[in-house]
Formats: structure tokens, sequence, C-alpha cells
């Protein structure tokens, strides 16, 4: 894991390594800027009189969490990652109790309100609050890793399999050629078309494997229609016996697989609309954003050895991937998103009445409600030295989050 570096006018500079960040400041030669990313910025050296290499930002977009991940171009080090949870259910969980407390407002018998419906606008291309938010989160971090890192290139996830590819194998590369790749890319689009399930006993959650309809030893091809997914015992049970016969006691089950396995998947089956919406961010903030598969990535970090986690997804993603990826001591940054806090002023009991006010102010003594703090508690039953995240409450005092308990310093 690296240190982000600015130079004494801000502008950013390679990370460094950490030994090196904390001889600069025991030298007095660098100040912390920020801690999280942890960045310095030099008292003494310029942007001009400095090398900086080409930095590429790597996005692996999932639906709750996002591996981010920084690559130097010409080593294949990764310098810094990240893993961002998203709080896409939370807010979809709010947006309903809202919803619901309405609801019972509007069916009790109540003073008279002017109808409010119908009287609702959407801009075309909106997401659902819940989407909005995941895109959202990402661009803060593309963002705030642009102003403290020498980024010339992004590249993201963007589809689960590549059609093309798989459909004219041999039009590109040697990855392609030597079969390898294009096995990655086909078991992914398999496993979306036949919905993550055994074809035969619907099983899910378990190793999947390729499996033949009308077996190789008798004639069948290896074209994708030929092909399903099926659990490890249904394959050797089923071995290079004929579909029909394997399946002569369900013909229901049969008769499903026919039909699914004659249905081709067409390429708007492998992105979905978040993905698209933030590839056209990325493409707005300048960046030339590069787009892999999820069959790529997974070939990428099988083939070079790596275990799987979020980030190191995010490291693996797109063609331009380095042949060797250096991600020695490399610990991601957890972010967890925390939202804004909220507009509603009035707190409801759980009928929906109100019970009390929050005052508009959201700031106290120069803090906010989130800030991480470190706070020396010098008398009282709490005396000592605590880090947290605080609440503000309008006292001399402020309500302290660390480790699970919370009380007023
Ligand atoms: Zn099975």
């Amino acid at each position: 894991m690296r240190v982000f570096v600015l130079d004494k006018n801000l502008k950013p500079l390679d990370p460094c390594h950490q030994a090196r960040a904390r001889e600069l400041l025991d030298k007095g030669r660098a100040k912390v800027f920020r801690r999280y990313p942890f960045t310095i910025v030099l008292q003494d050296r310029v942007f001009e009189a400095s090398v900086t290499h080409s930095h590429r930002i790597k996005i692996d977009p999932g639906s709750k969490v996002t591996g981010i991940a920084v690559v130097q171009e010409e080593t294949g080090r990764v310098t810094n990652a990240l893993e961002v949870s998203h709080r896409g259910q939370q807010i979809k969980n709010s947006l309903e109790s809202r919803r619901s407390l309405r609801r019972g407002r509007r069916n009790r018998k109540t003073r008279y309100r002017k109808p409010r419906f119908l009287n609702r606008t959407r801009r075309t291309g909106s997401l659902p609050p819940s989407l909005e938010s995941r895109i959202a989160n990402i661009e803060t971090w593309v963002r705030r890793i642009r102003k403290v890192c020498p980024v010339t290139a992004v590249s993201q996830e963007l589809v689960r399999f590549d059609l093309q590819q798989i459909q004219n194998p041999e039009i590109s590369g040697v990855e392609y050629q030597r079969g390898e790749l294009f096995g990655f890319e086909v078991k992914e689009y398999l496993l979306q078309k036949w919905n993550r399930r055994c074809a035969y006993c619907g099983v899910e959650n378990v190793p999947f494997e390729i499996e033949h309809i009308l077996a190789r030893s008798k004639g069948g091809s290896n074209r994708v229609n030929n092909l399903c997914l099926s659990c490890h015992s249904c394959n050797q049970a089923k071995g290079n016996k004929p579909v029909e016969e394997f399946l002569k006691k369900k013909p229901e089950a049969l008769k499903r697989v026919m039909a699914q396995a004659k249905a081709p998947l067409k390429d708007a089956a492998a992105v979905n609309a978040t993905r698209w919406e933030l590839y056209r961010r990325l493409q707005s903030t300048g960046l030339p954003p590069e787009v892999g598969s999820g069959g790529r990535t997974k070939f990428n970090r099988k083939t070079r050895g790596i275990e799987k986690r979020h980030w190191t997804d995010a490291a693996n993603v797109g063609a331009s991937t380095p042949e060797r990826l250096l991600l020695n001591g490399v610990k991601p940054l957890i972010v967890k998103a925390k939202g804004h806090g909220r507009r509603q002023r009035c707190g409801t009991d759980k009928f929906g009445f109100p019970i009390r006010h929050a005052p508009a102010q959201k700031f106290f003594m120069g803090f906010q409600t989130g800030d991480l703090v470190n706070a020396h508690v010098l008398t009282g039953k709490y005396a000592g030295n605590y880090t947290g995240r605080i609440a503000i409450r309008f006292k001399p005092s402020f309500k302290l989050t660390t480790g699970g308990k919370s009380f007023d310093v």
C-alpha cells in the first residue's frame, strides 16, 4: 500500500512507499494532508521538477461492494486499493417506510388536503435513488483519487460476457486462439443463460461444470447452443447418454432444457442499467474509459494466480492488465457509504405521530455529524482517549460512537 503525495502547490505526484513517507514526515519535508486516503504534501518540491508515471483507476462495480484499484501502468504495481460498501438497501428501506407512513396518513380521516398525485415528473434516464447512490459513491472516489494521484486512464467492468468474442472466437488475439479466455467468457455466458442453476436438477450455489447437451462422443458440437450448466453429479449421471433418455422420467424438465438451449441470449442480457450509466459518467470525466467483461476479469485473475477479493477483481479488469501485477503489502481501504444525513426535521413515533424536531443547523462548534474525532475526555465516568464517529447534540457535548458503544463527551 502506497501513500498519495502532493507537491507544494497541491499537484499530484507518484504515490510513494510508506517508509519513505514516514521519513519525509520525520524530517519535516512533508506534512499530513489527509488521513483517508492517507496523503502527504511536500513542503519543498514542485510538480515541474519531478517525474510522474501514468496510473490507471480500475473499477469492478458490484451491487453491495465496489472494488477500486489504482495501478501504475509501467510497473504493474497496485499502489492503492479500496472497497466501497454501498447503502442501496438502506435507501430502499427508508423510502419504503416513508411511503407507508404517507399511505397510512392518506387513508386516515384527516383534515382536507389538496390532491398530490399526478404531479410528479421524472428526468429521462434517471435511475432509482438506491442505484443512483451506488454510481455517486464510485464517482466520488474517482474524483477524490484524481485529486491526489496522476491518473491518466480508467477501466471498468461493463458486461458479464463478451458475446462478440463468443460468436467469433477467431477474430482477435492470442488468448482467444489458445482458447482459455474463450472458456471464461463462455462460462460467464452460460451462468447468465441458465440462471446460475443446474439445468437438469435446478440446484444452486454449487460448482458448475460445462455440459454438452448432445455429447461430444455422439457428434455434439462445442457451439454455445449445445452447452448448458450442470452440477457435478448430474454431469456424471448423464455421461454420454442422450438428454431425452437421461430426462425420460422428467418430461417437463426436458421440455424446459430444450427450449432454453435454443433461446439465444442477447448482448443486452450481459449489462445492467447501473453499469451503463456509470460508463457514461466516466466518459464525461475526460479520462479514456476502457471496458472489460466479467469473463476477462476472471481469466486475468486466474492466470495470474490471484485470490478473489473485490479489489483484486478490480485490479484485473480489462485487456490492459499488465502481465505481472505487484500486489505485495496492499491492504484495501475499507470505505462505507454513510449518506449525507436527511432533510426530515420532524421525527415520528412508530404510528407516524410527530414526537421530536431536529434543528435545521448542521454544524455545531465546527463539527458535523459523522466526523471522525480523537477525543480526550478529562473527567467523569468516561475519562480517557477515544477515537470515533460523533453525532452533534447541540449541548456542550457530543455523542461519540466507538467500538460499538456510544456515550456523551
Ligand atoms: Zn444437477
